[in-house]
Protein backbone atom coordinates (compact mmCIF):
# COMPACT_ATOMS: atom_id res chain seq x y z
CA UNK A 1 0.00 0.00 0.00
CA UNK A 2 3.02 2.66 1.01
CA UNK A 3 6.28 2.97 -1.35
CA UNK A 4 8.84 1.04 -0.53
CA UNK A 5 11.93 3.20 -1.08
CA UNK A 6 15.86 3.27 -0.95
CA UNK A 7 17.28 6.54 -1.20
CA UNK A 8 20.96 7.27 -1.61
CA UNK A 9 22.41 10.22 0.03
CA UNK A 10 26.15 10.97 -1.65
CA UNK A 11 26.61 13.36 0.81
CA UNK A 12 29.57 16.11 -0.32
CA UNK A 13 31.23 13.16 -2.30
CA UNK A 14 32.00 12.42 -6.05
CA UNK A 15 33.60 14.61 -8.71
CA UNK A 16 31.43 15.20 -11.99
CA UNK A 17 32.07 13.02 -14.01
CA UNK A 18 32.47 10.51 -11.18
CA UNK A 19 29.22 10.89 -9.99
CA UNK A 20 28.02 10.77 -13.54
CA UNK A 21 29.24 7.40 -14.29
CA UNK A 22 28.16 6.25 -10.85
CA UNK A 23 24.74 7.01 -11.44
CA UNK A 24 24.92 5.68 -14.83
CA UNK A 25 25.96 2.53 -13.52
CA UNK A 26 22.88 2.18 -10.83
CA UNK A 27 20.71 3.20 -13.84
CA UNK A 28 21.20 0.50 -15.75
CA UNK A 29 21.49 -2.33 -12.41
CA UNK A 30 18.20 -0.95 -11.34
CA UNK A 31 16.29 -0.89 -14.22
CA UNK A 32 17.19 -4.52 -14.68
CA UNK A 33 16.12 -5.51 -11.55
CA UNK A 34 13.08 -2.77 -10.69
CA UNK A 35 9.85 -3.86 -9.02
CA UNK A 36 6.62 -2.23 -9.61
CA UNK A 37 6.33 -1.12 -5.98
CA UNK A 38 9.53 0.32 -5.58
CA UNK A 39 11.15 3.18 -5.83
CA UNK A 40 15.04 4.38 -5.89
CA UNK A 41 15.98 7.94 -5.02
CA UNK A 42 19.30 9.46 -5.87
CA UNK A 43 20.09 12.78 -3.89
CA UNK A 44 23.44 13.98 -4.88
CA UNK A 45 25.48 16.94 -4.47
CA UNK A 46 23.84 20.25 -7.10
CA UNK A 47 26.63 19.79 -9.83
CA UNK A 48 25.08 16.37 -10.79
CA UNK A 49 21.60 17.04 -10.54
CA UNK A 50 20.35 18.37 -13.81
CA UNK A 51 22.37 16.06 -15.83
CA UNK A 52 21.26 12.52 -14.18
CA UNK A 53 17.77 13.73 -13.43
CA UNK A 54 17.58 14.03 -17.46
CA UNK A 55 19.17 10.63 -17.72
CA UNK A 56 16.42 8.90 -14.90
CA UNK A 57 14.06 11.22 -16.85
CA UNK A 58 12.39 7.97 -18.42
CA UNK A 59 12.34 5.80 -15.56
CA UNK A 60 9.94 4.85 -13.27
CA UNK A 61 11.78 3.40 -10.82
CA UNK A 62 14.70 6.09 -10.47
CA UNK A 63 14.16 9.48 -9.20
CA UNK A 64 16.46 12.03 -7.88
CA UNK A 65 16.94 14.73 -5.07
CA UNK A 66 18.74 17.40 -3.64
CA UNK A 67 20.42 17.35 -0.13
CA UNK A 68 19.26 20.89 1.45
CA UNK A 69 17.40 23.85 -0.32
CA UNK A 70 17.58 27.44 0.93
CA UNK A 71 15.00 28.76 3.24
CA UNK A 72 14.70 32.04 1.11
CA UNK A 73 12.74 32.03 -2.45
CA UNK A 74 15.14 33.66 -4.41
CA UNK A 75 18.13 37.14 -4.24
CA UNK A 76 20.79 38.43 -3.15
CA UNK A 77 21.75 34.65 -0.98
CA UNK A 78 25.39 34.23 -1.91
CA UNK A 79 25.74 30.77 -2.47
CA UNK A 80 22.27 29.77 -1.80
CA UNK A 81 20.16 27.22 -4.06
CA UNK A 82 16.60 27.78 -3.91
CA UNK A 83 13.76 24.72 -3.87
CA UNK A 84 12.64 26.60 -7.17
CA UNK A 85 15.98 25.94 -8.86
CA UNK A 86 16.49 22.38 -7.94
CA UNK A 87 13.13 21.35 -9.11
CA UNK A 88 14.25 23.27 -12.08
CA UNK A 89 17.05 20.19 -12.90
CA UNK A 90 14.16 17.99 -12.89
CA UNK A 91 14.78 16.71 -9.41
CA UNK A 92 12.00 15.55 -7.09
CA UNK A 93 13.22 15.28 -3.69
CA UNK A 94 15.21 16.97 -1.14
CA UNK A 95 16.39 15.89 1.81
CA UNK A 96 15.69 17.89 5.26
CA UNK A 97 16.69 17.70 8.83
CA UNK A 98 19.45 15.34 7.98
CA UNK A 99 21.48 15.46 11.67
CA UNK A 100 24.34 17.04 9.89
CA UNK A 101 22.67 20.06 8.52
CA UNK A 102 21.29 20.19 12.12
CA UNK A 103 24.55 19.48 13.92
CA UNK A 104 27.07 21.61 11.60
CA UNK A 105 24.89 24.09 10.01
CA UNK A 106 22.65 24.99 12.99
CA UNK A 107 19.23 23.99 11.23
CA UNK A 108 17.07 23.97 13.91
CA UNK A 109 13.42 22.97 14.29
CA UNK A 110 11.91 26.50 13.09
CA UNK A 111 14.57 27.10 10.17
CA UNK A 112 13.55 23.15 8.97
CA UNK A 113 9.48 24.05 8.92
CA UNK A 114 10.16 27.01 6.62
CA UNK A 115 12.38 24.48 4.47
CA UNK A 116 9.36 21.90 4.14
CA UNK A 117 7.55 24.46 3.10
CA UNK A 118 9.50 25.69 0.44
CA UNK A 119 10.65 21.97 -1.16
CA UNK A 120 6.19 22.03 -1.03
CA UNK A 121 5.58 25.27 -2.28
CA UNK A 122 7.47 23.93 -5.36
CA UNK A 123 6.65 20.57 -5.31
CA UNK A 124 9.61 19.03 -3.90
CA UNK A 125 8.99 15.95 -1.68
CA UNK A 126 10.69 16.39 1.75
CA UNK A 127 12.34 13.00 2.65
CA UNK A 128 12.66 14.46 6.48
CA UNK A 129 15.11 12.81 8.99
CA UNK A 130 15.03 12.60 12.89
CA UNK A 131 17.25 10.94 15.28
CA UNK A 132 18.61 10.82 18.40
CA UNK A 133 21.76 11.65 19.74
CA UNK A 134 23.42 8.80 21.68
CA UNK A 135 23.52 11.00 25.02
CA UNK A 136 19.76 11.06 24.41
CA UNK A 137 18.81 7.40 23.67
CA UNK A 138 20.99 6.39 26.96
CA UNK A 139 19.14 9.12 29.07
CA UNK A 140 16.12 7.42 28.14
CA UNK A 141 13.85 10.86 27.24
CA UNK A 142 14.80 10.68 23.37
CA UNK A 143 11.03 9.90 22.31
CA UNK A 144 10.25 13.16 23.62
CA UNK A 145 13.37 14.31 21.76
CA UNK A 146 11.82 12.39 18.01
CA UNK A 147 8.26 13.95 18.79
CA UNK A 148 9.45 17.70 18.99
CA UNK A 149 11.43 16.65 15.90
CA UNK A 150 7.99 15.65 14.18
CA UNK A 151 5.41 18.13 15.66
CA UNK A 152 7.92 21.17 14.98
CA UNK A 153 9.02 20.66 11.53
CA UNK A 154 6.22 18.54 9.67
CA UNK A 155 3.13 17.71 12.07
CA UNK A 156 1.39 21.50 10.53
CA UNK A 157 1.64 20.44 7.11
CA UNK A 158 -2.61 19.73 6.02
CA UNK A 159 -2.75 15.88 5.64
CA UNK A 160 -2.47 16.14 1.61
CA UNK A 161 1.12 18.12 2.08
CA UNK A 162 2.05 15.42 4.41
CA UNK A 163 1.27 12.73 2.08
CA UNK A 164 4.32 13.93 -0.09
CA UNK A 165 6.44 13.67 2.62
CA UNK A 166 9.06 10.34 3.01
CA UNK A 167 10.15 10.26 6.48
CA UNK A 168 13.44 9.04 7.74
CA UNK A 169 14.68 7.71 11.37
CA UNK A 170 18.45 8.11 11.45
CA UNK A 171 19.77 7.26 15.32
CA UNK A 172 22.60 10.24 15.26
CA UNK A 173 24.73 7.37 16.93
CA UNK A 174 24.31 5.29 14.09
CA UNK A 175 25.47 6.98 10.79
CA UNK A 176 28.65 6.41 9.76
CA UNK A 177 30.02 4.90 12.82
CA UNK A 178 29.60 1.28 11.65
CA UNK A 179 27.31 1.12 14.30
CA UNK A 180 23.51 0.05 13.29
CA UNK A 181 20.61 -0.09 15.22
CA UNK A 182 18.60 -3.47 15.90
CA UNK A 183 15.91 -4.51 13.62
CA UNK A 184 13.71 -4.27 16.71
CA UNK A 185 15.64 -0.93 17.97
CA UNK A 186 14.72 0.44 15.05
CA UNK A 187 11.44 -1.34 14.37
CA UNK A 188 10.25 0.26 17.94
CA UNK A 189 11.02 3.62 16.84
CA UNK A 190 9.39 3.34 13.45
CA UNK A 191 5.95 2.14 14.97
CA UNK A 192 6.65 5.14 17.58
CA UNK A 193 6.81 7.16 14.68
CA UNK A 194 3.89 5.96 12.78
CA UNK A 195 1.39 6.13 16.28
CA UNK A 196 2.61 9.67 16.53
CA UNK A 197 1.35 10.61 12.46
CA UNK A 198 -1.94 9.06 13.36
CA UNK A 199 -2.29 11.06 16.74
CA UNK A 200 -1.25 13.80 14.75
CA UNK A 201 -3.35 13.15 11.31
CA UNK A 202 -5.02 9.94 11.24
CA UNK A 203 -4.47 5.95 10.75
CA UNK A 204 -4.97 5.98 6.97
CA UNK A 205 -2.10 8.82 6.96
CA UNK A 206 -0.38 7.22 9.35
CA UNK A 207 -0.42 4.01 7.21
CA UNK A 208 0.35 5.54 3.91
CA UNK A 209 3.94 7.02 5.11
CA UNK A 210 7.06 5.60 4.08
CA UNK A 211 9.18 5.34 6.89
CA UNK A 212 13.30 4.90 6.09
CA UNK A 213 15.62 3.22 8.53
CA UNK A 214 19.23 4.87 8.44
CA UNK A 215 22.28 4.51 9.86
CA UNK A 216 25.17 2.36 8.50
CA UNK A 217 22.96 0.39 6.70
CA UNK A 218 24.70 -2.40 3.90
CA UNK A 219 23.49 -5.04 2.14
CA UNK A 220 24.37 -7.58 5.22
CA UNK A 221 21.96 -6.05 7.76
CA UNK A 222 19.40 -4.43 5.19
CA UNK A 223 17.12 -7.74 4.98
CA UNK A 224 16.64 -8.30 8.37
CA UNK A 225 15.65 -4.31 8.54
CA UNK A 226 13.66 -3.79 6.04
CA UNK A 227 11.68 -7.25 7.13
CA UNK A 228 10.11 -5.22 9.85
CA UNK A 229 6.64 -4.49 9.63
CA UNK A 230 7.07 -0.46 9.79
CA UNK A 231 10.66 -0.12 7.51
CA UNK A 232 9.72 0.64 4.60
CA UNK A 233 13.05 0.59 3.20
CA UNK A 234 16.33 2.80 3.96
CA UNK A 235 18.04 5.85 3.50
CA UNK A 236 22.21 5.07 2.33
CA UNK A 237 24.89 6.90 2.84
CA UNK A 238 28.71 5.09 2.56
CA UNK A 239 26.95 2.15 1.13
CA UNK A 240 25.39 4.17 -1.52
CA UNK A 241 28.83 5.07 -3.43
CA UNK A 242 28.86 1.84 -4.78
CA UNK A 243 26.93 0.76 -7.38
CA UNK A 244 27.01 -3.10 -6.36
CA UNK A 245 26.31 -2.45 -2.85
CA UNK A 246 23.66 -0.38 -3.51
CA UNK A 247 21.87 -2.22 -6.06
CA UNK A 248 22.21 -5.25 -3.46
CA UNK A 249 20.60 -3.01 -0.96
CA UNK A 250 17.58 -2.23 -3.47
CA UNK A 251 17.35 -6.12 -4.22
P1 LIG B 1 25.53 6.06 6.56
O1 LIG B 1 24.74 7.46 6.41
O2 LIG B 1 24.73 5.05 5.78
O3 LIG B 1 26.88 6.31 5.98
O4 LIG B 1 25.56 5.75 8.03
C1 LIG B 1 23.34 7.52 6.42
C2 LIG B 1 22.91 8.96 6.28
O5 LIG B 1 23.54 9.84 6.87
O6 LIG B 1 21.90 9.26 5.59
Amino acid sequence: MRKKIVAGNWKMNLGYEEGISLFSEILNMVNDEARGDQQVIVCSPFIHLHHIAKQSANSAVVSVGAQNISQHDAGAYTGEVSAKQVKSTGADYVILGHSERRAYFAEDEKLLEIKVDQALKNRLKPIFCIGETKEEREAGDFWDVLSKQLKETVFHLSEEEFKQVVLAYEPVWAIGTGLTATPEQAQEVHAFIRNEIANNFDQETADATTILYGGSCNPKNAPDLFAQADIDGGLIGGASLKSRDFVDIIK
